[in-house]
């Protein structure tokens, strides 16, 4: 029987995962089928045919054919597209929100809240639409006029991954859309209905106000067609969101034909607890942090400094915190429930490995460190102790609730291995310190992307740009100036006079 929460949009237990534009849906049943699962029962949610190699030539084609139309609309009536899309997004918002929740395996109130940054980013991109500005510089020449001009880059193409199954398709697909643009998204095999039902909610959209189909879909069975759309030169922008492994050889293989990646990779996120710090604070962003999403957000929380005169006292409160939390865990539709599950079998297999790793490398398990039998893919939020920020368990993101508690004595000191891994999206300090405070956001502070002063580490807003330094990536997308990434820039200069300068007042005499 059709899970309640599809059959609410519309959908079915066999669902068509290519959209190839001009309304159509792929008819293809013979490139094989995805079978996303629901991570807290293990049952599979519904079959989804894969895209054939057919289906991805005719969608490139169709993004082709239809971008010729769309870089020559109007940036602010592509603007009235977007804000369809976000109205119609906001009717359907706890629909989604539910089917969010089911296949990620993410709580009610954040799967609804996915949905809500989908709306924001389409909110904002909306008066963007009107805001493309280029500058106007002054010419060293007399009688000329020089300016800069943003232009659509052409289609882009979209890789997400399980754990952000719609919104990091709208941060980039949106702002995309504004600027001309036609997006292609490949999601992640583990969350394709999710993707299915976003697809059809802003389809529908764009066709109800009359507008062209700007957004297309294909799901690859395994990563061949992934491979090829990387490689492919039709697509001059690749916006990756994933694992730094797959994301490096995403971003060298687009180099290699010389287009432009985005990647927005792994984090090794840490928060620094100084002795003046807030506990208040502290505490409740430290855990959120660390076990919200079951540790499976880029920006989660995994390693914490906590000055050692305040050590003591805050890891026995962590640890009561997080026997808190245990009693918690459970269905994350369930609004009682904090914790849900880890999203495959495979995530309960990198949890239990770093565990053994961490206890091989000396660390003390001081609460956790287990899967919890039974149904689905739970297991107990963990806090290791007594390993040093370069063991090798620590300079590794492992996409579960884990973290390594560690001490420091001086500002400096906790700094520098806040900065001594190989990733740089996320960091944060708790302090009333100033002077605390401004060291960890001088250019000798932190080094990454982000950099919170007594808010954690996990989750932002979309109006700030977003992304990391190091093997993050370096990509920025959603709000401020992110927008330039999606379009080609023009230097333009205009001779009015009767005369032809050359520039640096060069003398060419013919
Ligand atoms: P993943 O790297 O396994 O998969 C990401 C995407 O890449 C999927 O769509 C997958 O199908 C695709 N892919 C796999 N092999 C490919 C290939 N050879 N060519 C092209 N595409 C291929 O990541 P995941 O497990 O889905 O997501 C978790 C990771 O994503 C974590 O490392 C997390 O930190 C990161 N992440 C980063 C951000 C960010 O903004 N920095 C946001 C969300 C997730």
């Amino acid at each position: 029987m059709t899970h309640p929460v599809l059959s609410a949009l519309g959908l079915t237990e066999n669902e068509s995962g290519t959209f190839l534009g001009n309304g159509q849906w792929s008819a293809t049943k013979d490139a094989g089928v995805l079978e996303p699962v629901n991570p807290t029962t293990g049952e599979v949610l519904g079959r989804v045919y894969a895209s054939s190699q057919g289906d991805y030539d005719t969608i490139v084609e169709r993004a082709q054919a239809v971008f010729k139309v769309w870089r020559t609309t109007p940036a602010p009536r592509r603007g009235e597209a977007i804000r369809l899309c976000a109205d119609a997004l906001r009717t359907h918002k706890d629909a989604l929100g539910s089917l969010v929740a089911l296949e990620m395996g993410k709580s009610k109130p954040e799967g609804d809240g996915e949905v809500q940054e989908m709306i924001d980013i389409g909110e904002f991109a909306v008066g963007l639409s009107r805001q493309l500005y280029g500058l106007t510089m002054h010419s060293e020449r007399p009688g000329h006029r020089m300016y800069e001009q943003w232009h659509p880059i052409g289609i882009v193409g979209v890789i997400s991954a399980f754990n952000f199954p719609v919104a990091v398709w709208a941060w980039n697909s949106f702002v995309a859309a504004i600027c001309g643009d036609i997006t292609i998204w490949k999601p992640s095999p583990k969350t394709p209905l999710s993707a299915i039902a976003a697809m059809k909610i802003c389809n529908e959209a764009l066709k109800k106000g009359g507008f062209p189909d700007i957004f297309f879909l294909f799901n690859d069975a395994g990563s061949e067609l992934a491979q090829q759309f990387v490689d492919d030169k039709r697509v001059p922008l690749i916006s990756f969101t994933g694992s730094t492994k797959v994301g490096r050889m995403v971003g060298e293989r687009v180099a290699q034909r010389m287009g432009r990646s985005l990647l927005e990779l792994g984090g090794n996120n840490a928060i620094i607890v100084d002795q003046t710090a807030d506990l208040k604070l502290a505490i409740p962003a430290i855990v959120f942090g660390a076990v919200g999403t079951a540790g499976q957000r880029c920006t989660t929380t995994r390693r914490l400094f906590v000055h050692e005169s305040m050590y003591d006292e805050v890891l026995g409160k962590l640890v009561t915190a997080y026997k808190q939390v245990e009693g918690k865990i459970g269905d994350p539709t369930d609004p009682k429930n904090l914790m849900g599950p880890l999203n495959s079998q495979d995530g309960v297999n990198a949890y239990l490995d770093a565990v053994e790793k961490a206890k091989a490398a000396g660390g003390k398990i001081e609460t956790g460190g287990a899967a919890i039998e039974g149904k689905g893919n739970f297991v107990l939020p963990t806090i290791v102790t007594g390993l040093t920020n370069d063991a090798q368990i620590v300079q590794h993101e492992t996409f579960a609730p884990i973290l390594y508690v560690m001490k420091f004595k001086t500002i400096d000191e906790a700094i520098d291995m806040q900065n001594a891994v190989p990733q740089g999206l996320s960091s944060a300090i708790f302090t009333t310190n100033l002077k605390a405070a401004e060291a960890f956001l001088a250019a000798s502070g932190s080094d990454c992307g982000i950099a919170n002063v007594n808010i954690g580490t996990s989750g932002a807003e979309i109006g700030g740009a977003f992304g990391g330094e190091k093997e993050t990536g370096g990509g920025r997308e959603s709000g401020s100036d992110s927008w330039k990434a999606y379009m080609r820039r023009q230097t333009n200069t205009i001779n009015y006079s009767d005369s032809l300068p050359l520039a640096q007042g060069i003398k060419f005499d013919l």
